[in-house]
């Protein structure tokens, strides 16, 4: 048994029974939707004409949702349907980060993940989905792909269908018979709703220049691939040909292939003056998705920064033995890495939207989810570290022999630095499994985040050298650390943005909104000036000498912990700002 849905756009007339019947059987809250039909209507009077697309979870075969979900409360059942548990979601809302078809939503009664489930509890006692029963054109067919004899396994053998998005590899089993690009492509039109205004925080209109004067642009294809691959690869992936060859994956493995994205099925969907003049296309009606992720994800990623980024120098300057062991410099120190990784895991907490179960991670680990697994290494490294500052303190209180400090010491910076290392590093994994945020697919990341790291973990040493001695020559080697990573991290911020193709034009889009258009303040003003220009000029200053040279050093490292912050906001925000259906 392998669940799957045929929509017939031939025959649908955009009753919207389907997604009222959806509402009613599922009681689904008012302002969320499991099914729903956008109407795009194309052309020009009187040779326009309007488009139903049926939109809604597709039960995909390789479900990202599902390979994320930190407690498994997003299942793929034996039968092929992704099914989900409100009574194991902890609200943490990566799967919405996943899903490339903004299917699911969280439900603002019970704060917990849902989406459609193929109306489960009617399918187990043989009974069709609400939408399929209550469609008057009967345009929605469910049924079993594995049966070829089942009306679903038929009607593919002898039609020609589409899927949304198969470059992401997820192997959707929703086939749209007669689907158009302009429905199937979320960035192809601009929104302008003809029932209600555009309240959702997430945009639905078409990509502006930035500038607030209603003019489009094209996202240059350079930024993406060359057309000849990108046409290659749109033939590759002929949904008429891919949605029957795909493979039934297990849950959680990983089929995709790097490819380009972000593009209509038969080529690459342009405003402006390319195939398709903007107003020969509108999207006219469609639900709205709120973004997922706010404050709480930039701010956990600067502290989680802070905290592994200083205990790694740590590690270095006394496992090594590069300076003589000052065991006030080794506590301070250590004691405020682990300040900010508990502030990582209470700004962690503190985002779900069931915060009362986060303990449900380590009761019920999803060891494929990177959130899992990141969870897990951060509460190794706050082990380890916390064991180093039990010693050393004992130590230095003269509770304990302080030759077992010392014979502990090396085994514990080289654990602890590894964890450090890999607690830096985890959140590009995880970023890369929410699939349905292409710019976050930066093959970049996991470099740049380490040297984040260095830099505000360098800062953060530098600042607490305003309280604590820090050895004249340990200080001067801490200046040259901050210095290279602040100029490293300006290179890999500005070769992001600028100097690398991204992965897909929906991910150009992203970058483009950060340098030129709603976040590029953040990144000018914020990440490049105050970031990295400002402290740059500072430790400039500071190699003259000089009484003021600690209070500018501080001053530095501060400026460049908030312009991180601002990076990372506009880095976190920006892709959740384009719209996946
Ligand atoms: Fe459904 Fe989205 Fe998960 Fe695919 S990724 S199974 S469309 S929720």
């Amino acid at each position: 048994m392998n669940y799957g849905f045929v929509i017939n756009n031939k025959t649908c007339i955009g009753c919207h029974a389907c997604s009222t019947a959806c509402k009613s059987e599922n009681e689904v809250p008012l302002g969320v939707y499991r099914t729903w039909v956008k109407y795009v209507e194309k052309g020009e009077y009187p040779h326009s004409k309007r488009y139903f697309q049926v939109t809604r979870c597709n039960h995909c075969a390789n479900p990202p949702c599902v390979r994320i979900c930190p407690v498994t409360a997003m299942y793929q059942r034996h039968d092929g349907i992704v099914e989900f548990d409100p009574d194991v979601c902890i609200g943490c809302k990566a799967c919405m980060q996943a899903c490339p078809y903004d299917a699911i939503y969280l439900d603002p009664e019970t704060h917990t993940a849902a989406k459609c489930h193929f109306c489960s509890h009617r399918t187990d006692i043989g009974l069709q989905p609400a939408c399929v029963v209550v469609c008057p054109t009967q345009s929605i067919i469910a049924g079993d792909l594995d049966d070829p004899n089942s009306r679903i396994r038929r009607l593919l053998a002898h039609e020609k269908v589409s899927v949304r998005k198969p470059e992401q590899g997820t192997a959707p089993k929703l086939f749209y018979i007669d689907g158009d690009d302009v429905g199937l492509t979320p960035t192809a039109a601009q929104a302008n709703f003809m029932w209600s205004d555009l309240v959702s925080e997430q945009s639905v209109a078409a990509y502006t220049n930035g500038h607030g004067n209603g003019r489009y642009e094209i996202i240059p294809l350079t930024a993406v691939q060359s057309n000849n691959q990108l046409l290659t690869a749109v033939r590759k992936n002929n949904p008429s040909h891919a949605s029957r060859l795909t493979p039934h994956a297990a849950s959680g493995v990983a089929i995709r292939s790097p490819q380009p994205q972000g593009i209509g099925n038969h080529g690459p969907i342009h405003l402006g003056t390319s195939r398709m003049a903007e107003h020969l296309i509108q999207t006219t009606y469609n639900a709205q998705h709120k973004i997922p992720w706010h404050w709480p994800v930039p701010a956990y990623l600067v502290t989680k920064g802070i905290g592994s980024g200083l205990f790694v120098l740590l590690a270095i300057f006394f496992g090594l033995n590069l300076v003589d062991f000052n065991p006030v410099l080794a506590l301070a120190g250590n004691f405020t890495s682990l300040l900010f990784i508990g502030l990582t895991t209470l700004l962690l907490v503190l985002d779900l939207d069931q915060p009362l179960k986060f303990h449900t991670i380590l009761t019920r680990p999803q060891w494929q989810s990177w959130l899992t697994r990141g969870a897990f290494i951060l509460i190794g490294f706050t082990l380890v570290a916390g064991l180093w500052l039990l010693l050393e303190g004992a130590a230095f209180m003269g509770l304990m022999d302080s030759t077992v400090a010392a014979t502990t010491r090396p085994p514990i910076l080289v654990i602890g630095f590894v964890l450090a290392i890999a607690a830096a590093v985890y959140t590009a994994f995880l970023f890369g499994q929410a699939e349905g945020r292409d710019l976050w697919q930066s093959t970049l990341l996991p470099a740049h985040l380490v040297i984040q790291a260095l830099m505000v973990g360098s800062a953060t040493l530098l600042a607490l050298g305003l309280f604590v001695t820090i050895a004249p020559a340990m200080m001067t080697a801490l200046t040259w650390i901050f210095g290279v990573s602040l100029a490293v991290d300006l290179f890999v911020t500005l070769l992001g943005e600028f100097g690398m193709p991204h992965a897909s034009e929906v991910a150009a889009r992203a970058a483009h909104a950060i340098s030129h258009g709603k976040y590029r303040r953040y990144f000018w003003g914020g990440s490049i000036g105050l970031g990295h220009i400002i402290p740059l000029i500072l430790l400039l200053a500071v190699g003259f000498g000089g009484p003021l040279a600690p209070g500018l050093l501080t001053v530095a490292a501060l400026a460049s912990i908030a312009g991180l912050y601002l990076f990372e906001y506009a880095f976190v925000m920006a892709p959740q700002e384009i719209p996946n259906s």
